[in-house]
């Protein structure tokens, strides 16, 4: 097996870890009103779902 010729440096290593990221998933825009909503969910802020009212968002 082969084997590293130097010691990876902290920096080094720190450096390429900075690409090492989590992200948010699942997360879209609503068709209606632009929101960032769950995609595959009824929109909390104007109540749609495929582009129809499908839910009667209490008045704020
Ligand atoms: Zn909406």
């Amino acid at each position: 097996m082969a084997v590293p010729f130097r010691r990876t440096s902290k920096t080094t290593k720190r450096m390429r870890r900075t690409h090492f990221k989590l992200s948010v998933t699942g997360l879209t825009k609503c068709s209606n009103c632009g929101a960032t909503i769950v995609s595959h969910r009824v929109c909390p802020e104007c109540g749609y779902y495929d582009g129809k009212q499908v839910v009667d968002v209490k008045s704020k």
